[in-house]
């Protein structure tokens, strides 16, 4: 081989890989949702050693075909109901195709112009389609963990301890920084304060009411109580479109909250921020405008490709406060002219995720993708209405979106019931559920978010639970 793989060969392997996936995405629903594969199986047909002298392409790809695509969970498929289900979408692979070829690393304007302006561009049109106020600056991060970790250093910053100096160890003046969200907040959040040195007890998960809202009540005693007891009360974090049920937290009285004690709002909105572009679901939202910082990831609802995960802030000069840190090295001439998309975060280096979104928003248009959402809230509407009218099962949360949870009505421990529900339905192959505990009880979760996912595919995976259901009390 030259010094890399010469044009044309790579031409010819390149339309080789668009025949590949567009093969896969053509027959991914034909396939079970789960491999049959059990822990260690592809390890052990991957040889110990890699090849010291080159392989061809082709041998390479042979074994892509044999080895890794049988073997993976196939989120792409119309009956991946698991989690928040995501597809990503042809524009997106698209995308995320052209940013590999470019491989350009956007720290800097400099390093990445239109990387750079792109980006800015596409976080402004998303910021209007959801209806979000024009001064909310955003940026793109990987995950929403990061997003949720960057949103709540800058809520420390604002703080008056100066930690970005002086850190947080070894100074007893410094009261415990406290951290409020529900007891349906994503991991996440937890995991942001475990970060940034808060400690997972300083982290207040607060009760949520029958619709599994955040209580009000509950917070302002919470932060009323570390206030006293000399404590200092950092950010509140609402969620809208929580990870379980989908709930949303009453953002406006939550935001009423935080104005009074001179707390930080952030909005973790990663799943349902998507559906904001719809005028109907956006009020669903209300109050989001008021957040200090707000986080959507377009990979799981915009059908962009994973990664790509947008992070609002109000006040992009506090972020770049709480982050900017220039060597030398990293100077341009027109640095005070131009955004450096290093300074909003701890990542230097970040590959160019606005393409696949600035392709996805074009290729969908803003209505398209509207159309789709709404077409998976009706499907879940439809399976919602289907259970509440079933004897034998009953819904264990409101609808507001795309994800439905049941469970079977049973006498006799109805969790190992419904345990076994799950386990079966998924072993049947064409659909894939995930499961949650509510208010302690086990339940079925099904998360509509697939672009290839139609109306057949829900009625095969009612007819599935229903056979599964009789089958289970048969036995
Ligand atoms: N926030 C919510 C509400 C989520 O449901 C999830 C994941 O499902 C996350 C945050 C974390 O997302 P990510 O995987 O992008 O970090």
């Amino acid at each position: 081989m030259s010094r890399d793989l010469p044009a044309d060969e790579f031409r010819s392997a390149m339309h080789r890989v668009a025949d590949l996936v567009a093969d896969y995405l053509e027959g991914v629903g034909d396939r079970p949702v789960l491999p049959a594969v059990k822990p260690g199986e592809v390890r052990s047909v991957l040889p110990a050693a890699p090849p010291e002298a080159p392989e061809p392409l082709d041998t390479i790809l042979d074994d892509y075909l044999r080895v890794i695509e049988p073997n993976l969970t196939h989120w792409n498929h119309p009956g991946f109901l698991a989690y928040f289900a995501i597809t990503g979408s042809g524009p997106g692979i698209l995308g995320e195709t052209l940013a590999a070829g470019l491989n350009v690393n956007a720290m800097l304007w400099r390093t990445s112009p239109a990387g750079t302006e792109l980006e800015e561009r596409v976080c402004a049109w998303l910021a209007r389609m959801m209806d979000l106020p024009a001064d909310f600056r955003g940026h793109i991060n990987d995950t929403a963990s990061s997003s949720s970790l960057v949103a709540l250093a800058a809520a420390r910053h604002r703080l008056p301890v100066d930690v970005r100096v002086r850190g947080l160890s070894g100074r007893p003046e410094v009261p415990p920084l406290t951290l409020y969200a529900s007891d349906q907040a994503h991991s996440s959040i937890d995991k942001s304060a475990i970060v940034l040195g808060l400690g997972q007890e300083n982290v207040r998960r607060i009760e949520t009411d029958d619709e599994f809202r955040m209580s009000v009540p509950a917070l302002t005693r919470a932060i009323e109580r570390d206030r006293a007891e000399g404590r200092l009360p950092m950010a509140v974090v609402a969620t809208v479109g929580t990870t379980s049920t989908t709930s949303v937290d009453p953002v406006p009285e939550i935001a009423d909250l935080c104005a009074r004690f001179g707390v930080w709002l952030h909005v973790d909105a990663a799943y349902a921020g998507s559906a904001a572009i719809c005028p109907e679901y956006r009020a669903l939202m209300p109050g989001i405008e008021r957040a200090d910082s707000l986080v959507v990831n377009p990979h799981k609802w915009l059908f962009t490709p994973v990664d790509c995960s947008l992070l609002y802030v109000r006040d992009p000069a506090l972020l770049k406060a709480a982050f900017s840190l220039v060597p030398e090295y990293l100077r341009t001439a027109e640095d005070s002219e131009v955004t450096n998309l290093m300074d909003y975060g701890f990542q230097l280096g970040r590959r160019f995720r606005s393409l696949k979104l600035w392709m996805v928003i074009r290729a969908f248009g803003v209505e398209g993708l509207r159309e789709r959402i709404r077409e998976h809230c009706a499907l879940a509407r439809d399976l919602a209405a289907w259970i509440a009218a079933d004897p034998r099962f009953e819904l264990a949360a409101p609808v507001p979106f795309s994800a439905v949870c049941f469970r079977a009505r049973v006498e006799e421990d109805p969790d190992r019931f419904n345990e076994r529900l799950l386990a079966r339905v998924n072993a049947a192959g064409p659909v894939f559920l995930s499961h949650t505990v509510l208010k302690g009880r086990y339940t079925l979760r099904v998360a509509i978010g697939n672009l290839r996912t139609e109306r057949g595919h829900i009625e095969q995976l009612w007819e599935l639970v229903g056979r599964a259901y009789e089958e289970l009390r048969g036995e």
